[in-house]
């Protein structure tokens, strides 16, 4: 008897999930961000958010979960439902925080559900206005006089701005005092406004203040020179070989959620890439969003097994931990 109700229960949850996952979605998503809003990763991410919601056909709603270099917000997705209501766009940092923090409350591979990887975001690094160097050369030599009374901005330790300037102090060899917030939006305000004097991020945030001189540019972490920002070197041309940092974003979602939920994600994912507003947007920031294989989840769990490779030694050998 109590066998054959639990039989009853088991074939009316799966019906029911079945069900829910055929409707799905039907109320708003939320996708959270781990910085604050107005950077870079959230301005991938509402873009994003609009462009997969056209394509499952309802709102997806940006949630910046901010603090502790990126790592709030990752947390949260691992405790969330996994019904594909809640979602999370993160960056690089998700490879670069295992190595950073002795303690991470979520494993970035096994922990979650992978939809699949979004965009290519190279880096700048800028100085206030009234910084005196005007190009590379000039900075570091500025650097070797003025470092102890210099400030570094960045969006806390795991971002992909406190990557940035780990690998430029450990290039040049000098230390420089960084100062810690919740994201580059932030950040670039203070700089904007005098209060630090370097800041190392993404082309999604300061393409715009770039073009329109508000801020000194001494170079690109890309391979090569950007169609968008054409007159600036990249840093390994200005004088620091090799020096090359790739923002990658995924999409990610609780572990567990239903395979015809994933499917759906996953297409949605695969149509808000291909978007014409959305790629548009992208190459007018200088981002390259990824090829359709890249945007599957075995496109992103590959990458960040790999990113999580290629970063663990480096941050290791720099002797850099959160806590
Ligand atoms: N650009 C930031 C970073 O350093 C994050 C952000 O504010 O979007 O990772």
């Amino acid at each position: 008897m109590l066998g054959s109700s639990r039989f009853f229960l088991l074939a009316l949850a799966l019906v029911c999930g079945g069900a829910m996952a055929q409707d799905y979605p039907s109320r708003p998503i939320t996708l959270l961000v781990p910085f604050a809003a107005g950077g870079p990763t959230d301005t991938v991410a509402r873009a994003l958010a609009v462009s997969m919601g056209k394509s499952l056909n309802q709102t997806i709603v940006v949630e910046n979960a901010v603090g502790a270099g990126g790592t709030i917000a990752p947390a949260k997705l691992k405790n969330a439902q996994p019904d594909g209501y809640t979602l999370m766009l993160a960056h690089i940092g998700m490879a670069t925080a295992p190595a950073l923090y002795h303690s991470l409350p979520f494993k970035p591979v096994e922990d979650f559900e992978h939809i699949g990887q979004v965009v290519d975001v190279p880096m700048t690094l800028l100085g206030k206005k009234d910084l005196p160097p005007n190009n590379l050369q000039e900075l570091l030599a500025y650097i070797k006089a003025n470092k102890d009374q210099m400030a570094f901005a960045n969006a806390g330790v795991g971002a992909a701005s406190h990557l940035c300037g780990l690998l430029f102090m450990a290039a040049i060899q000098a230390e420089i005092t960084t100062v810690p917030y919740k994201g580059t939006a932030p950040a670039l305000n203070d700089l904007l406004g005098g209060q630090v004097d370097l800041l190392c991020d993404q082309t999604t945030q300061t393409t715009p203040y770039i073009t329109a001189n508000r801020v000194k540019v001494y170079g690109t972490t890309s391979r090569t020179r950007l169609d968008t920002l054409k007159d600036v070197p990249t840093l390994a041309e200005a004088g620091l070989p090799n020096f090359e940092v790739v923002v990658w974003h995924g999409v990610y979602a609780p572990k567990g959620i239903p395979k015809p939920v994933l499917d759906k994600l996953v297409a949605a994912l695969q149509a808000g890439i291909k978007d014409p507003p959305f790629a548009q947007r992208m190459r007018d920031l200088g981002a390259q969003v990824v090829s359709a294989d890249k945007a599957t989840p075995a496109g992103l769990r590959d990458h960040l097994r790999a990113e999580i490779d290629k970063w663990t030694p480096i941050i290791r050998k720099a002797g850099v931990y959160a806590e």
